[in-house]
């Protein structure tokens, strides 16, 4: 994993096949079918990188043989929290991954007068404290509704939050480590820039739109 120095709380994830797999998202002509498949396989890749720092607790374990000593992730469920609606695509990889992981959801819509999202929906689990949260979302452009996801999750009490996205614009970036610098962003690259529209360039598209056969 590597941290620009440009970036301090960006992780960037270069193993080769989560790279591979992300070249074939990128291309135009993957159809829905193999994209969602993609989606989820290098969301549990990454998943698997971003959660290598997380505390564990020795336990004793009973062999066939005799008692050992091993290790087991130390705390309260870890819990994935989508952003509605792309960041569902990257959910059931992770549970494969973390089978006994609590899912939340957060849906944000953007205030016409404002331009501020605003949540629409918002449920995680109560004793948000104890928890460690992915905050799940293939693409992080503005970084509007990542920054505003993650301020609803510490004001319902959540201390220890990561971000995982696929492709990240360096405006997104910025803006959510400007708002959250203890919030590490995981992704699998950092593009070049935003277009007016908003896309990432390259990017891969509208995640929403390739995952869900939208567009
Ligand atoms: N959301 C997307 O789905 N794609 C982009 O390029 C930017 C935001």
């Amino acid at each position: 994993m590597d941290t620009p120095s440009e970036y301090p709380t960006l992780r960037l994830i270069s193993h080769p096949l989560v790279q591979h797999k992300l070249t074939i998202l990128r291309d135009r002509e993957t159809p829905t079918k193999i994209f969602k498949e993609l989606v989820d396989e290098i969301a549990m890749l990454m998943a698997y990188e971003a959660t290598s720092d997380l505390s564990v607790e020795r336990v004793s374990v009973e062999t066939p043989l005799e008692r050992t000593s091993g290790a087991r992730v130390a705390g309260k469920k870890l819990t994935l929290v989508p952003i509605l609606r792309a960041g569902l695509g990257m959910v059931e990889g992770i549970y494969r991954l973390v089978p006994g992981a609590r899912v939340g959801h957060i849906g944000l819509y953007r205030d016409h007068t404002t331009l501020e999202p605003v949540d629409y929906y918002f449920k995680v689990p109560g004793d948000a404290a104890d928890r460690d949260f992915f905050v799940l979302d293939p693409m992080l452009a503005t970084g509007g509704s990542a920054a505003a996801a993650i301020a609803s999750l510490k004001r319902a009490g959540a201390t220890r939050i990561r971000f995982l996205c696929l492709v990240a614009a360096p405006e997104g970036v910025r803006r959510v480590g400007a708002a959250h610098p203890d919030v590490p962003i995981y992704s699998a690259s950092l593009d070049r820039a935003l277009n007016d529209q908003g896309y990432i360039l390259p990017g891969l598209g509208d995640a929403g739109d390739r995952l869900f056969g939208t567009r």
